[in-house]
């Protein structure tokens, strides 16, 4: 029996389906290919007996993708009678409703273990009260990671934050920390099997909390002096960080941690006090600024992105314009711009979408034009410099990684390089590309 993931979505989901994997591959299932993601050509999709679609539901244009696949889906069932088809991952309440009509299966990604029971016997087969939100131990499932070298080890689920935009909270419910135990162990694992990358995850990694059996505290920070202390040549990763929560402490342990890598990514969303108020963020332009200034001078050089969203219910120009400011002022490496739209059971959905789709797009156009200009800048200072790259792919003849500072590296080598850790020069820079060649190789 085959199956074939289709992800849409963030690095959570991917994480997500790489539990699926290991859950079906347990029970016998072989990929239908070794497409990844968003991937639903017609030939990985043909071969499948069993295709689990990993939705995501924080943008409306994501939950549009999957009303796109019914259609999909139900071509393919009409000429297979026993091709099976299960949705998973980011659902809202209201959204499984409508789905379970173009899916076999519509299953809370916390009761994915069940899927084995599910296919077998599904009309016996009794999953949880979806409305609860409880781990259901899904994240003790070993999974089959996506990668060699680079590994997604989620910390986290859910999130407290409810800001005002965000369907996070309702999809994937409150806040739960998994045990630092089960972390640790799941890193050791990796870096006996030379994984180089650890990416920890979770919606708000900075709120982080896991009490241990003598009733200690396990914060964020805490938990980045753990992973680093495990043995062996690796980087840690994280995302994503609320700025509310991204303290002091964070930062020591940041600069402190030889292995964190220089690279963060701290969602500022607007740069107007008034926007970040109705947004919910619970943050002022100048408490992230000073976090930012705090950062710099404790990780000098450190790469900074940012997500960003234009067209807030009510944004004027004259408040993007001091979005568009403080870009302009911070300097960003990379940002992940978002145009606005409104997400159904959202304090947000209920405020007017005043700002046009011709005017989110301008505001999108105009701050990645600040961004091309300082990440230009920015990477220019890099040529003829030395950096460490992870290379994870190739393609027509270049090899393709991102170095410490989590900027994208072209290589051209005559060397096996796909899953090293290697030392490369600098010689040509773009705003979010930058080419170099190895070091024994000048
Ligand atoms: N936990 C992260 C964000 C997770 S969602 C944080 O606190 O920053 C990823 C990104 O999607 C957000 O940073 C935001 O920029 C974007 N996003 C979320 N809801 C959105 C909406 N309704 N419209 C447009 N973009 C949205
Ligand atoms: Fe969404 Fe805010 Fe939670 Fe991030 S912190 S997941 S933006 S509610």
């Amino acid at each position: 029996m085959k199956y074939h993931i289709i992800v849409f979505g963030c690095q959570m989901n991917i994480s997500d389906s790489e539990r699926v994997s290991a859950v079906l591959e347990n029970i016998g299932y072989q990929k239908a290919s070794n497409a990844l993601g968003a991937d639903v050509s017609a030939e990985a999709l043909a071969k499948a007996d069993l295709i689990v679609v990993t939705m995501c539901s924080v943008r409306q244009s994501a939950v549009d993708r999957v009303h796109g696949l019914v259609q999909k889906i139900k071509k393919l069932k009409a000429k297979s009678q026993k091709l099976k088809v299960v949705l998973t991952g980011c659902i809202l309440k209201k959204d499984k409703k409508i789905f379970v009509q173009g899916f076999d299966y519509v299953i809370d990604i916390k009761d994915i273990k069940k899927l084995p029971e599910i296919l077998q016997n599904p009309f016996t087969c009794k999953v949880s009260d979806r409305t609860l939100y409880k781990l259901d131990g899904y994240l003790d499932i070993t999974p089959k990671y996506t990668s060699k070298f680079s590994a997604n080890v989620p910390i986290m689920t859910g999130c407290n934050n409810f800001c005002a935009y965000c369907v996070v909270p309702y999809a994937r419910d409150r806040e739960i920390s998994r045990p630092a135990k089960k972390i640790i162990s799941e890193v050791k694992n990796l870096i006996k099997g030379g994984y180089k990358e650890i990416w920890l995850l979770g919606q708000n990694v900075n709120s982080y909390s896991n009490v241990l059996e003598n009733n200690r505290i396990v914060g964020f920070p805490k938990l980045l002096e753990m992973v680093n202390d495990i043995p062996g040549n690796f980087w840690i990763r994280f995302t994503s960080s609320h700025p509310k929560d991204f303290n002091d402490e964070v930062i020591s342990a940041m600069a402190s941690y030889k292995k964190v890598t220089p690279y963060l990514n701290l969602p500022v969303q607007a740069g107007d006090n008034k926007v970040l108020r109705s947004m919910n963020r619970r943050y002022t332009v100048r408490d992230y600024k000073n976090k930012i200034k705090k950062l710099r001078e404790k990780i000098p050089g450190i790469a900074l992105s940012t997500d960003i969203i234009v067209g807030f219910p009510g944004e004027t120009k004259k408040q993007f314009e001091n979005t568009a400011k403080l870009f302009r002022e911070i300097k960003y490496d990379m940002a992940y711009i978002n145009k606005y739209s409104p997400r159904a059971g959202t304090a947000a959905s209920k405020l007017k979408d005043n700002v046009t789709t011709k005017e989110k797009k301008r505001r999108e156009k105009a701050l990645t034009k600040v961004l091309k200009q300082t990440a230009l800048a920015k990477n220019r200072k890099i040529i003829g410099k030395t950096t460490n790259v992870l290379v994870d792919s190739k393609r027509n003849n270049f090899y393709f990684g991102k170095n410490d500072h989590y900027k994208t590296i072209k290589i051209i080598s005559n060397k096996n390089l796909l899953g090293k850790l290697t030392k490369v020069k600098i010689t040509d820079a773009s705003p979010f590309i930058l080419k170099g060649k190895l070091t024994n190789e000048q």
